[in-house]
């Protein structure tokens, strides 16, 4: 008998978790999925759990536990509501968890994975951002793999070979520069959320659309590369390249320049991270080299895209700071496609919240999960007063 490699798949209705859908379903009898997990979409969940001939499907909105039991009813898989049982998921051994939950949300069912699963596949880049130190001790002790699969990362896992990593002069972190590349500031100020969600490259869930015409995605990406590889700020660069065919480079001591490439389709880095060690076939898109007129890299405009700056201040400022930037983003993003704030307010707000955010010391999940909670409630009570006092003014 074929040994099935054992899965759980952490937001499996998602556009990550789709795609890592069909990755498993091209390869039949490879794969084992155990649990699949959604926050509230209980019909994508049940029937993603069918389709992949899942074990559990777990919902964390207990709200729809009703529903994903009635979708369910009758197929032999078992369901869960609720956080704990979010938690819970992740303790049952596996080979391979991938975590595919968008935002802080996700550290939970991580930091849990990281105990019981032997490799972890990481999409989810806010609990990296928020906890990175933290996480990548917890993987070194229980000798767990962490496998990126956010394409940049996953992209330069591939080219650093770590026998030279001393070696290493600098990695490029590529970007598309998102539907506002060409955007003015003043354009922006205006941007609607319809606007901003219509990425010209990728199609993504709509938080880490926001965030990549923001920028703040890739400023998420410098601190995760910084978390991933051990690399000082100043070796992390990131080019515009409006084609993102090209996801990242690592540049030697010696002057050659290693990059990755592939078509703009989250399925080749989903079907690298599933596959690892051995590498399996991707029903996605493949790039064709007859077909590509140029390959373009910019510098990106810091002035247009301030948030990219962000990481690197950061950075410099230690943990909290991280943890500061990611809380305040996530709430900002949510204000902005509620139509509760303009555009250019994300980054304003965030750089705002950093500035003011002390230093604190940050050695266990709790002392996190504390700080991004006061930044969270900070932040919305700004949120609170500013709208009452504009509300009084008219
Ligand atoms: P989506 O919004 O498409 O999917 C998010 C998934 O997480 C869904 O399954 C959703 O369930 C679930 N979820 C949402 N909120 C919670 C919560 N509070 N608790 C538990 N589960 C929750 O996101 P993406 O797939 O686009 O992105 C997922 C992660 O991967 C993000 O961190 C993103 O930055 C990263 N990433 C994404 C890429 C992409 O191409 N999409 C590329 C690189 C990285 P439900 O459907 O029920 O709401
Ligand atoms: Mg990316």
């Amino acid at each position: 008998m074929i040994y099935k490699k054992s899965l759980h798949i952490f937001g499996v209705t998602g556009s990550i978790g789709q795609s890592a859908a069909d990755v498993i379903a091209a390869h039949p009898g490879q794969f084992s999925v155990h649990t699949v997990t959604a926050h509230k979409n209980a019909a994508a969940l049940a029937e993603s759990a069918k389709r992949l001939n899942a074990k559990r499907a777990v919902i964390t909105d207990e709200s729809f536990y009703d529903e994903l039991k009635r979708a369910l009813s009758g197929s032999g898989i078992e369901c869960a509501a609720g956080q704990g049982a979010l938690v819970e998921a992740a303790t049952q051994p596996a080979d391979l968890s991938l975590m595919a939950i968008v935002g802080f949300a996700g550290l939970r069912p991580l930091w849990a994975a990281l105990e019981h699963s032997r490799i972890v596949a990481i999409a989810n880049k806010e609990p990296l951002v928020a906890a990175g130190p933290l996480v990548m001790a917890r993987a070194a002790a229980f000798g767990t793999q962490i496998l990126p699969v956010d394409s940049e990362h996953n992209a330069i896992f591939q080219l650093l070979d770590p026998a030279q990593q001393r070696a290493v002069k600098r990695i490029v972190l590529t970007a598309s520069g998102g539907p506002f590349r060409e955007w003015s500031l003043e354009q922006m100020r205006t941007a609607t959320p319809a606007q901003a969600l219509k990425h010209p490259t990728w199609v993504m869930g709509p938080k880490i659309s926001i965030d990549s015409a923001t920028m703040m995605n890739k400023a998420l990406e410098v601190i995760e590369a910084h978390v991933l590889y051990a690399l000082p700020p100043a070796q992390i660069e990131v080019l515009i390249h409006p084609q993102s065919l090209v996801h990242g480079m690592v540049e030697y001591d010696d002057g050659s320049v290693l990059c990755q490439m592939g078509a703009s389709d989250m399925r080749t880095p989903i079907a690298y991270a599933l596959g690892w060690p051995e590498r399996i076939a991707s029903p996605g898109q493949k790039l064709d080299f007859s077909a590509l007129s140029k390959l373009e890299f910019l510098k990106p405009d810091l002035n247009c895209f301030p948030a990219l700056s962000l990481a690197y201040r950061a950075l410099e400022q230690g943990l909290s700071a991280c943890v500061a930037l990611n809380a305040a983003n996530e709430i900002m993003v949510d204000e902005f496609l509620q139509n509760r704030c303009g555009f250019l307010d994300i980054a304003e707000k965030s750089a705002r919240i950093i500035e003011e955010c002390p230093a604190v010391s940050l050695s266990t999940l709790d002392d996190v999960e504390a700080l991004d909670g006061e930044v969270r409630a900070r932040l919305k009570h700004d949120i609170i007063k500013y709208n009452t006092q504009k509300a009084g003014q008219i």
